[in-house]
């Protein structure tokens, strides 16, 4: 049963080597920088205490944005960036990718929380994505501040642009799903494409960016790379290795699926294996990174076992390519342990050391028993079982079972 398996496969991924060799876009282009080297970027942090107090009131994880934007305050990281007050999104900007339909019904529950509305089932709206009052106000201002991050990227007001409380991802363009209500990422990429050819978007959050996906599955304009956990039942089921993009965006859709439990390591292996690959394949113009925090140790997922140290390093692959990237947020349900990751990872872009000791600051006492800024990783086995098989096709990277990682196709 398993050689049917991977003869099938095999045969599969024959055919995209092939097809790869008559990539359209190979022109290689060599990465600059060089991995030791200090990070010192120039960074604009998207922020204004009403963004920040609009998102705490309405998100799924109430309190988050303060608490990130507390804790990167409290290490002295704002003075090393450029702030920017974000803008509101008009329906107009988020109609470029949500259709007219969804953004009124939106609109029109969110003026007094009508979470009954016979309707509101049909845009995805209830069960996990419930309508509050202000729904529209905070989608708009989301979106509205991944789109001045996406601004400031092609006004080169900074090479690299972060919008912590955005990265929702799942959001489809007339659906509400998985806690998002605006696909700020595809406003972002969107954006982007405005001065940029090729956009490439990558996902490292704990769930597969089908939303991402799937409103660039036809163009080859956009890549998206997603790493995610895959297993029967696990939201949003989509992600799978043999998902690789529709008619001209067939093979620029890259997946990723993952087992429970892997570690930095394991993790940063495969992540530059694909992204050595697609960098040279692609030769992005632009990148979008959602980074997601629901993989770190001690997440209520209770799936990955990341830590802060590891995603830095993958951040810090991608931006060795010196391109204007622009840094989402995403899930993280342990609020301090996503806290510590994005504060880290802001400290990583900047070339900051930061102290272990958690400062005194407001949301000091979230961070007990240790109040520090490390993440250990928990005694969870791994299970996603590497080995290697020597194909034509070249190296073939096993990764998870059955499943395989999409470095085998290269
Ligand atoms: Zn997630």
């Amino acid at each position: 049963m398993c050689l049917t398996f991977y003869e099938v496969l095999l045969s599969k991924l024959q055919q995209v080597h092939y097809f790869l060799k008559k990539w359209p876009n190979l022109t290689s282009m060599s990465c600059k920088g060089n991995s030791n080297e200090t990070l010192k970027r120039k960074v604009v942090y998207v922020y204004s205490p009403q963004y920040i107090e609009t998102c705490d009131s309405l998100s799924k994880v109430p309190n988050r944005a303060s608490m990130v934007h507390s804790l990167i305050e409290a290490y002295g990281l704002l003075q090393h960036m450029s702030i920017v007050k974000p803008h509101v999104a008009t329906i107009e900007e988020m109609a470029k990718f949500h259709t007219d339909a969804y953004l009124e019904h939106l609109y029109k529950i969110s003026q007094d929380g009508d979470n009954d509305d016979p309707q509101s089932g049909d845009f995805g709206l209830g069960y996990d994505c419930p309508v509050v009052e202000g729904i529209y106000d905070y989608a708009a201002a989301v979106g509205g501040a991944t789109l001045t991050a996406a601004q400031c990227l092609l006004d080169k007001r900074g090479e690299v642009a972060i919008n912590w409380a955005g990265g929702w991802h799942h959001a489809k363009k007339d659906e509400a799903s998985g806690f998002c209500y605006v696909n700020d990422a595809v406003l972002g990429i969107l954006k982007l494409r405005e001065k940029y050819e090729r956009v490439l978007y990558v996902d490292v959050d704990l769930h597969h960016g089908d939303g991402v996906e799937d409103a660039f599955s036809f163009t080859s304009k956009v890549m998206t790379v997603s790493l995610h956990k895959f297993s029967p039942g696990f939201f949003p089921g989509t992600g799978d290795l043999c998902d690789t993009g529709l008619g001209k965006g067939r093979w620029y859709a890259v997946n990723v699926p993952l087992d429970d439990g892997i570690k930095d390591d394991r993790y940063f292996q495969v992540f530059t294996s694909v992204m050595q690959e697609v960098q040279t394949l692609f030769n992005p113009e632009a990148v979008v990174m959602q980074l997601g925090a629901d993989t770190m140790a001690g997440d209520p997922m209770c799936s990955f076992n990341m830590t802060p140290v590891g995603v830095a390093k993958c951040l810090r692959h991608v931006l060795d390519w010196h391109l204007p990237t622009l840094l989402l947020g995403g899930g993280g349900y342990n609020l301090a342990n996503t806290a510590r990751c994005w504060t880290y990872l802001t400290g990583t872009l900047l070339g900051q050391t930061l102290a272990s000791e958690i400062p005194d600051h407001e949301f000091f006492t979230e961070y007990g028993p240790d109040y520090s800024l490390e993440i250990s990783p928990s005694c969870r086995p791994d299970r996603n079982e590497t080995k290697h098989l020597d194909t034509p096709a070249g190296v073939v990277l096993v990764v998870g079972k059955p499943r395989m990682c999409v470095r085998c196709i290269w």
